[in-house]
């Protein structure tokens, strides 16, 4: 869960599960479905789908593996991870590189090679470092250094326990490092969901076990990908009305999701289900859904009371319904664009919020905003 996302984020989802999966065993035992539910808002879906998979294959053999090669057997999990629990779970020697880390590798031999070609150099540094004993101590030792001392913009050289040794502090810059290769921008895709309603309830799908946001509940789209634009063609013929549009962020594209509403008295074709639109807040609805069906239900306020005012804070906009889970869940934590940092600018990645972003790619970026 900390992949990515801050402490602060995790700490109800992780507290939900440990009451509802108690065990591996409980959890290799779990409705998928109910799975990503509870996972709605979090983002980087796969690693709900790679934590369930993972556990099944644990409670198959009836014990966790101890090795680093042994644990990246396991689905989801990285070098990153597998270094990490080797040291921290295990007591064994492993060269542990989360993003604080490498902050402070970095900077501690002044590697001036950019991010990611460094990452070799970095490794072979923390290698040179890590003791053959107390690894695991050492591995949460750097890391919270990282989080609270050597923080990205602002390190704090004057208290650091490493500061006789460390030679970006000796070139006078130490927050040039690491060096940070110039990012492109992400290409744009284009896409359309439909609000479809009926009798105070809106027609939800499933969306297909894999791919981007696999599993989840969501409104029907028009088949936008990573790869290309949606067709723009609805899932049922009416009179559709346009409801404006949100921008959201993955880690490889933006997406700008047009959302269209219509009525209808029928049942649409394919598999789904009518969901209570008072009820929405418990249907889990991934983030990029639950502000697209915040952006249908305000247009539909809008409609209804021209005087609706114009919003321009998403947040403020979501109605109570989807509101409700939204905020016990703080999505915009989930998001990975790398000059995005999920915690604080000065508190590094945070204590816990260890992860290494290269253990496992995009899912769900979130900086929702609306475009019209
Ligand atoms: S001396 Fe400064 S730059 Fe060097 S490791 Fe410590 S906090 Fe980071």
């Amino acid at each position: 869960m900390l992949q990515q996302t801050t402490t602060a984020a995790v700490v109800p989802y992780f507290a939900r599960f440990i009451d509802r999966w108690p065990t591996v065993f409980d959890l290799a035992d779990a409705d998928e479905a109910e799975v990503m539910a509870a996972w709605a808002g979090l983002g980087y879906y796969s690693r709900a789908r790679n934590l369930i998979a993972a556990a099944r294959v644990v409670a198959a053999r009836e014990a966790f593996p101890s090795s680093e090669a042994g644990l990246r057997e396991l689905p989801g999990v990285g070098a990153y991870i597998a270094a990490a629990v080797a040291a921290i779970a295990f007591g064994r020697r492993a060269v542990v590189v989360d993003a604080n880390i490498e902050r402070v590798v970095a900077r501690l031999f002044a590697i001036g090679e950019p991010l990611p070609q460094a990452r070799k150099s970095i490794r072979q540094r923390t290698d040179e470092v890590t003791p053959a004993s107390r690894v695991g101590d050492f591995a949460q030792a750097m890391m919270d250094l990282g989080a609270t001392v050597c923080t990205p913009r602002q390190p704090k050289c004057l208290v650091c326990p490493l500061a006789e040794r460390c030679a970006a502090r000796a070139t006078g810059e130490p927050s040039r490092y690491p060096v940070k290769a110039v990012r492109r921008a992400n290409p744009v895709r284009t896409g359309a969901a439909f609000w479809i309603e009926r009798d105070g309830a809106v027609w939800l799908v499933r969306r297909p076990s894999t791919g981007m946001l696999g599993g989840m509940r969501a409104l029907p789209d028009d088949g936008w990908s990573a790869a290309g634009e949606g067709s723009g063609e609805a899932p049922v013929s009416g009179e559709w009305r346009e409801a404006g549009a949100v921008r959201h962020g993955f880690s490889h594209f933006d997406l700008v999701l047009r959302i269209r509403r219509t009525s209808i008295a029928h049942q649409p074709p394919g598999a789904g289900e009518w969901w209570p639109v008072g009820e929405l807040a418990d249907a889990g609805l991934p983030t990029l859904f639950a502000k697209a069906a915040t952006r249908a239900l305000d247009d539909s306020a809008a409609e209804h009371q021209p005087q609706h005012r114009d919003h321009q804070d998403d947040e403020a906009e979501i109605p109570s319904v989807v509101r409700s889970r939204q905020r016990a869940d703080p999505g915009p934590q989930d998001c990975d664009r790398q000059d995005h940092p999920v915690a604080p600018p000065e508190q590094g990645n945070g204590r816990r919020d260890r992860q290494q972003q290269r253990d496992e790619p995009d899912e769900n970026r979130n900086d929702v905003q609306h475009v019209s």
